[in-house]
């Protein structure tokens, strides 16, 4: 999974951890259409999508212990070009 950028768009985003208004969002996804697509989808209930600010999804990603590999992809494609 990788980290997206979702609601790149709008003008007020809100956080779904912290509840802050902030200026990006982000969801982990497979890549940008899924994670744009579980944003859609978390907003079907109350018509209010939610991504996390970077201090709640980093706080998920140290509590839920997730796996992060810091290497980036673009530089692999760069290597093996
Ligand atoms: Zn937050």
């Amino acid at each position: 999974m990788e980290l997206f950028e979702v609601d790149k768009d709008s003008e007020s985003k809100k956080c779904g951890g912290c509840n802050w208004h902030v200026d990006h969002v982000y969801l982990l996804a497979e890549n940008q259409e899924q994670a744009d697509m579980a944003f859609k989808e978390s907003g079907e209930e109350d018509d209010d999508p939610r991504g996390l600010c970077g201090d709640c999804m980093a706080k998920m990603l140290m509590e839920e212990k997730y796996d992060v590999t810091a290497k980036p992809k673009a530089a692999e494609r760069t290597a093996t070009a």
